[in-house]
């Protein structure tokens, strides 16, 4: 089968079919999705070696488990050990000795097929497309941000960040009623933003000290000293960049302002599912491009071009 591979470099090899560990299926795979965090891999971060990939909706092969063999699923991205004191508490997300799908010693979905834990299975309703049930795991981790901090509907919201995940956090908080003001530099998405409710302030329009809630979503490591200069006393700024390298920051205002910071990584699957089945909010507005899986290292440089939002990489034979 084809397959995406990083090995310091990115190449699409011709490969073995992967065999399914114990407790693990193997999906055929439908569309995959190409994420920051699959072009951060590419430039170092984790130090990922093997398929990449984690975002991807497909078909459960047929001589799988009768009760999922044929079934169009999704799957959750972390293979936690589901032995230890975190797994116990229900924290598998944060298992220390968990893989992760296309990030952490587990081979990707970018390929003709991926194992993953029957565990992680979600079925996707028939009525849900491929192109939409793609951002099940992408919606998870901006759903994530609502499990986590108590933003009341309602509240005003500066998102920093008009690249996918900030305007896909930017829906997500405008479906929770939030007043959103999302900051971004490029035309095309703060109309995509105003077309979904969103304010596009600029960011010189904005108040210093004086946001409630900040999501930093900007991908570079200078979100986080922008969100701290915008956030209020007591406020709360939410991370959720993963950007390769170390970066330097004043963190005094953190303490003199007692500001909280929250980082917010992927979150459950079955609400961002939910989200979609109930077409309250549909994401398809951000693909900007798809291409074949054989056309895959053509699909990353299109993806890291700056403003470009989502490219999607289509299996289907
Ligand atoms: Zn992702
Ligand atoms: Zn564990």
């Amino acid at each position: 089968m084809l397959a995406v591979r990083f090995d310091g470099a990115v190449s699409v090899a011709s490969v073995d079919v992967p065999v399914p560990e114990v407790g693990e299926t193997r999906v055929l795979v439908r569309m995959a999705g190409i994420c920051s965090t699959d072009l951060e891999i590419t430039r170092g971060y984790a130090a990922f070696r093997g398929t990449l990939g984690h975002e991807f909706v497909g078909e459960v092969a047929p001589d799988a488990d009768p009760a999922w063999a044929g079934r169009r699923v999704v799957a959750e991205i972390n293979a936690a050990c589901g032995a230890c004191d975190r797994c116990a508490a229900g924290l598998g997300r944060h298992c220390a000795a968990r893989r992760v799908i296309g990030i952490r010693d587990h081979d990707g979905c970018f390929a003709e097929a991926v194992c993953v834990p029957t565990a992680n299975l979600h079925a996707v309703p028939e009525h849900v497309p491929d192109e939409l049930a793609v951002f099940t795991e992408p919606l998870a981790a901006a759903l994530e941000i609502l499990a986590q901090v108590p933003i009341p509907p309602g509240d005003p919201v500066v998102v920093l960040g008009d690249g996918k995940l900030g305007l896909l956090v930017a829906m997500v908080l405008r479906r929770h009623g939030c007043d959103v003001s999302l900051v971004g530099r490029h035309p095309r998405k703060r109309a995509i933003a105003a077309g979904f409710g969103a304010r596009t302030p600029e960011i010189a329009a904005l108040r210093r000290g004086d946001a409630r809630w900040v999501v930093e979503a900007t991908g570079s490591s200078a979100g986080l000293a922008c969100a701290l200069e915008l956030v209020a006393p007591r406020g709360t700024v939410v991370l959720k960049s993963t950007v390769h390298g170390a970066s330097t920051l004043a963190i005094s205002g953190v303490v003199v302002d007692e500001v909280t910071l929250v980082g917010s990584r992927c979150g459950d699957f079955a609400p961002a599912l939910a989200a979609l089945a109930e077409g309250s909010i549909d994401p398809r507005v951000l693909i900007d491009h798809v291409r074949r899986l054989h056309e895959a290292r053509e699909a990353l440089v299109l993806a890291a071009t700056p403003g470009t939002l989502k490219v999607l990489l289509d299996a289907r034979r």
